[in-house]
């Protein structure tokens, strides 16, 4: 039978409550312990898929195609699981489930209440990840703020779960903010108590509380939450902003929490081994050099857009033991051909994305990248911007495009899936998740992976158009990667260039730290090579 750590917030969001999930996944990994992982959402979205990236940030796409939070990626990369559909639950999710029961009369003719039957349905699906994982240890975080009147059901279902679940099973930990008061040169601790109470007014008292501060919490503010929120002295614990996430699951361990869980809850668990974790963080803190990579997106003022992209180029740069530096280029500014900004970097990025805004300015960037011979890789719609401008240079033609953004175009090098043809509705009807694809041998795209068969994850409505496949190959790109049935363009290269890739699919989400992915490994060993000149500064936010 699972048991159950339960992860609130209190105070402000943002305080560090996925990595604090992750990090207790790893400690708890790093003890012989079997984890999984899941987020509840209180909003009404059935799924993330559809909000804007200003609005959410990335969208993680898990291996069995659910568009999810980007919770998920932290739990992905530091516990080293692979999760899927069922770890993210949002309430509606769980409300549409209800209602639809309902219309379908199971309910017998009975008044359907939040209490008992959406708490009823978010315990369920909870226990379902248990069951479907088989892990000892199922760690569910419950997204936003105690106190958010959305998040309400997703509490009474969690304080339910004890009862039912038995004292010793389930562990309820609290992670809140001590805001620094400078005039008086404190922490405070009064809003981590209201938080708490706002907690066990509705029946749940926290085992652990972990303190995100700025600054080390002093042992009389550790007293005082400990006397005020009724915790064990040793269940506060400190979590001070480190210098790299990846180090939270050795601060937490180190604080004692790994021997807490593993007493309140009875586990049978070996000596805690994190010693090649803490190689890791020793490597990120003593990077040889510098690698600035120029990231060209639509939503770089917001910069959780993308996530998973800015992790996987630094575990890539990590094990080139080196650190990355990214600058960011809003491409709608990239648009009048002010690009010769971009060549103070060693490396363009362009990532995925939505939409005809910032369009050009991406392909301005791959043209420069192209023309002046700098290391490039496209993600998905930067793979598509990538054949976009391959195929102006290729057709002397300004008249190639996406139908995506241009329906009438003369050279529709990029259109729509034919099964996406006849699709109205938004949510979850991309093609999604993990597809295998062929690598062409003596490709450099085979050579970075040295295999023949990958799996990746894919998020898109739009592919290469065959039409133009084999006239574009005759001018110099290569389909380097296609899938089984050699129909669909997975990856292109471009000849006679030191690194010009891009993939229809999004490698960043199986890039792991302590096991970078083999593209983004491949470019940055690339960028390495490249020599900057200019002064180094991103553009503008328009
Ligand atoms: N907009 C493009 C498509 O739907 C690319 C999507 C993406 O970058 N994820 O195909």
């Amino acid at each position: 039978m699972a048991k159950y750590i339960f992860v609130t917030g209190g105070v402000v969001s943002s305080v560090g409550k996925g990595i604090s999930v992750a990090s207790i996944g790893r400690i708890l990994k790093s003890r012989g312990i079997t984890v999984s992982t899941q987020k509840l959402d209180p909003y009404l979205n059935v799924d993330p898929g559809t909000m804007s990236p200003y609005q959410h940030g990335e969208v993680f796409v898990t291996r069995d195609g659910a568009e999810t939070d980007l919770d998920l990626g932290h739990y992905e990369r530091f516990i080293g699981i692979e999760l899927t559909k069922d770890s993210n639950v949002t309430s509606g999710q769980v409300y549409s489930a209800v209602i639809s029961q309902e219309r379908k009369g199971e309910f017998l003719g009975g008044t359907i209440q939040v209490v008992p039957h959406v708490t009823s349905e978010m315990k369920r699906r909870i226990r379902k990840v248990a069951q479907i994982s088989q892990a000892e240890v199922v760690i569910v975080e419950v997204g936003g703020t105690v106190g958010d009147i959305e998040g309400q059901p997703f509490l009474e279902a969690i304080r339910q779960m004890r009862k039912e679940e038995g004292r010793d099973n389930v562990l309820y930990i609290h992670v809140t903010f001590l805001p620094y008061i400078g005039a008086t040169d404190e922490l405070k601790s009064k809003p981590t108590q209201h938080s708490v109470n706002e907690l066990r007014r509705i029946g749940i008292q926290p085992d652990a509380i972990l303190c995100r501060s700025d600054r080390e919490a002093s042992e009389e503010i550790k007293d005082k939450i400990s006397l005020f929120c009724d915790v064990d002295k040793e269940a506060v614990i400190s979590l001070v902003t480190s210098e790299t996430i990846y180090e939270v699951p050795l601060l937490l361990e180190e604080a004692g929490l790994g021997n807490l869980i593993v007493e309140r809850l009875g586990l049978t668990a070996q000596e805690s081994d994190l010693s090649k974790w803490r190689d890791m963080i020793a490597r990120i803190k003593a990077p040889k050099e510098q690698v600035l990579i120029g990231l060209v997106g639509k939503y770089v003022e917001f910069q959780d857009s993308y996530y998973s992209v800015r992790e996987a180029l630094s575990h890539a740069a990590l094990a080139h033991n080196c650190e990355i530096k990214i600058l960011w280029f809003p491409s709608e500014a990239l648009e009048n051909g002010d690009v010769e900004q971009l060549r103070q970097v060693q490396g363009i990025i362009v990532p995925g994305g939505f939409g005809q805004r910032g369009i050009e300015g991406m392909i301005q960037a791959i043209k420069f990248a192209r023309e002046e011979n700098i290391p490039c890789f496209g993600l998905c719609l930067g793979m598509q911007t990538m054949v976009i401008e391959f195929g102006r240079h290729a057709f002397h033609t300004q008249n190639v495009n996406s139908t995506e953004f241009d329906e009438t175009t003369e050279y529709p090098v990029i259109d729509l899936l034919p099964e996406q043809k006849n699709i109205d509705s938004k949510g979850g009807t991309m093609r999604l998740g993990t597809y295998p694809c062929h690598l062409v041998a003596g490709t450099r795209t085979a050579q970075a992976y040295g295999t023949d068969v990958v799996y990746e994850r894919h998020r898109h409505r739009f592919e290469v158009n065959n039409r133009f496949r084999h006239p574009m190959e005759d001018a110099g790109m290569i389909a380097s990667g296609v899938s089984p049935d050699g129909k669909l363009v997975e990856i292109v290269e471009i000849k006679d260039h030191p690194w010009m890739l891009a993939c229809q699919f999004h490698p960043e989400f199986k890039s792991h730290p302590d096991a970078p992915h083999p593209l983004f490994l491949d470019f940055i060993g690339a960028a390495r090579k490249t020599l900057v000149t200019g002064t180094q500064t991103s553009l503008p936010i328009v």
